[in-house]
């Protein structure tokens, strides 16, 4: 810990608090992370130790990258690199309008990070705006990737806090506990319509049955027809039989036709039909994508 010097608070999340610091001989620029564990006197489980040190290997562009983890006793703190904000702070600055191409270039980066953790069957499982980060020149970054493997899914921010629903599928909302690949994507679809409404939140549900009504009054109930087993799932509850009334593009007017179909596919109730982020890459909505955000 000596090597680095605190320099301020950045940000308070789901598992503790983040600093900004800097490298005493590299001078170099890096945010601090503090975990803190439910069970504190038990100190940091090796499991999560196990999973955290694998994070160090998933190395690509679109993902925050973990330099280093300092583990002493019953402190955990992990290095990352520095980034300038989250999606949620650049909602708030850019006052309700953001352009089709940071739009469509945004979502390619999350989509291809998805993809790269995907293909290292690491998931997110808690994909949401203050989760992103964004640099000056226009990079997206995922953050806090892996975390919920390594110290459970998070119920409750440390600060009690109540962690947000809006980006929960269906499935999980009803309790699906074999998760896969498909829970980040419909989060990536929430997160896609809310970046072509420059931060209007699609679901903002205030409880799992609320979220759930939001969900169904869009895309319609599922049916068994539809979604085959959802009536098994632990939570199950019947909701209204809502038809679909209202096309997205009323819900997200200034998205493209090509933009709309790609969100269609990923808001799929039924987790096995939702597009997987390999597929949402070569969606044609991102056939006109600068080259410099396709090789950058
Ligand atoms: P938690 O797991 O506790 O949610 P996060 O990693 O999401 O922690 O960090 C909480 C907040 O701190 C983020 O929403 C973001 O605003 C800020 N933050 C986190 N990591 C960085 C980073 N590498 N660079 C800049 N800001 C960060
Ligand atoms: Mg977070």
């Amino acid at each position: 810990m000596q090597k680095y010097e605190k320099l301020e608070k950045i940000g308070e999340g789901t598992y503790g608090t983040v600093f900004k610091a800097k490298n005493k001989e590299t001078h170099e620029i890096v945010a601090l992370k503090r975990v803190r564990l439910d069970d504190d006197d038990e100190g940091v489980p090796s499991s999560a130790l196990r999973e955290i040190c694998l994070l160090k290997e998933l190395k690509h562009k679109n993902i925050v990258r973990l330099h280093d983890v300092l583990h002493s006793e019953k402190k955990l703190t992990l290095v990352f690199e520095y980034c300038d904000q989250d999606l949620k702070k650049y909602f708030d600055s850019c006052s309700g309008d953001i352009d089709p191409e940071t739009v469509k270039s945004f979502m390619y980066q999350l989509l291809r990070g998805l993809a790269f953790c995907h293909s290292h069957n690491v998931l997110h499982r808690d994909l949401k705006p203050q989760n992103l980060l964004i640099n000056k020149n226009g990079e997206l970054k995922l953050a806090d990737f892996g975390l919920a493997r390594a110290f459970g899914i998070p119920v409750r921010c440390y600060s009690a806090e109540v962690v947000t629903l809006w980006y929960r599928p269906p499935d999980v909302l009803f309790g699906a506990k074999l998760y896969s690949t498909s829970i980040d994507m419909w989060s990536a679809g929430c997160i896609f319509a809310e970046l072509a409404n420059a931060g209007r939140p699609l679901f903002p549900g205030n409880d799992v049955d609320d979220q759930l009504k939001r969900i169904f009054r869009l895309l319609g109930t599922p049916t068994e027809d539809t979604w085959p087993g959802m009536s098994r799932l632990p939570d199950y509850k019947p909701f209204p039989i809502y038809q679909v009334t209202t096309s997205l593009a009323v819900v997200v007017p200034k998205l493209c036709p090509k933009g709309r179909d790609l969100l269609q596919r990923l808001l799929v109730c039924n987790p096995a039909h939702r597009l997987s982020a390999d597929e949402g890459l070569n969606h044609p909505y991102f056939n006109d994508l600068s080259s410099a955000v396709r090789t950058g």
